[in-house]
């Protein structure tokens, strides 16, 4: 769509500042650089794109952590290439094993790169129903990579080893302790959020997306709750799912939620006006098109989630 290259450009330039390495992987043909957006934190700021062969499905927000004692993949990238060029990034600054990787939703942008992680043999952690969902779709979700990049670059449908369950999980690097929370139906059925307490800092996967259009494939009053429940744990700064690597929290919720708010009310008003779904779609949400991009991309598909659901209520 029309805006996407000045998206993209404003992305680079963004990446590129601050960088701390310059991107040494032939495969990536979108020269990714990763951004030390805290000690011993790296994030790759994926493009406001859709998946393609150029940016090897590369397009959210992967990253990992270096503790005292090991490495922990916080998003292993989107396809087998994009996480074998991750894992170089992370062998290119520390030897440490890498004993943790986080399969943070069902999503191919964020699962896909778990399997250039397999001969480290470490922990996949995940969703008590990422598994289920892996099962469902995981096929579907590779094949239409491996159309994309060939079968060799798209990787395997790789499953959690450890399942966060109602409790909640804690991983301690050994100088830094990570806590993770399986959430309700929200952005997937499967979102699950890991929080650096003693860093103020929250990964919420895409529980939090900035500038690119949210995709909504839960539940809409569900997100809502859950945007509630991600602030009460007052974590300064955050790493999204797509947008910048690093956020002030509370300032990268509004726009989410303002949007969220619109398309909920939006879409109850037409069902309470008795209009149709394909009525709906014309203009819910539409007063938000200014501030996203790739709008017209998802949110269409946004008001059907949202009309299915809310003509329930
Ligand atoms: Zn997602």
């Amino acid at each position: 769509m029309s805006s996407e290259p000045r998206t993209f450009a404003a992305t680079r330039r963004g990446v590129l500042v601050g960088a701390t390495a310059l991107c040494c992987a032939p495969g990536l043909a979108f020269g990714a650089t990763l951004d030390e957006v805290a000690r011993g934190v790296f994030v790759r700021r994926g493009p406001d794109q859709e998946a393609t062969a150029g940016n090897l499905g590369g397009i959210g927000n992967a990253g990992f952590v270096i503790g005292r004692d090991a490495v922990l993949v916080a998003d292993p990238g989107g396809s087998l290439a994009d996480g074998a060029w991750l894992r170089d990034e992370i062998r290119a600054r520390t030897d440490r094993p890498i004993r943790h990787v986080v399969i943070n939703h069902v999503h191919p942008d964020h699962a896909f790169g778990a399997g250039a992680f397999l001969g480290d043999a470490p922990e996949f952690i995940g969703h008590p129903r990422l598994a289920d969902e892996l099962a469902v779709r995981g096929e579907f979700y590779r094949e239409k990579l491996a159309a994309l990049l060939g079968p060799e670059r798209a990787g395997p449908v790789v499953m959690p080893t450890r399942t966060v369950g109602a409790e909640g999980a804690t991983v301690d690097l050994g100088d830094r302790r990570l806590t993770f929370r399986s959430h309700g139906p929200a952005h997937t059925r499967s979102d699950l959020s890991m929080h650096d307490a003693g860093a103020g800092l929250l990964f919420p996967a895409d529980l939090l997306f900035v500038g690119r259009v949210p995709s909504l494939d839960g539940s809409l009053p569900g997100w809502l709750a859950e945007l509630d429940a991600l602030e009460t744990l007052g974590a300064r700064a955050a790493v999204p799912g797509h947008g910048p690597t690093l956020v002030e929290t509370a300032a990268a919720i509004a726009p989410l939620r303002r949007y969220l708010t619109t398309l909920r009310d939006d879409v109850r008003r037409a069902i309470a006006e008795g209009r149709t779904l394909v009525e709906t779609t014309a203009t819910a949400g539409l007063s938000q098109r200014g501030d996203w991009a790739l709008f017209d991309d998802y949110n269409g598909r946004n008001v059907t989630q949202a009309y299915k659901e809310l003509e329930w209520e």
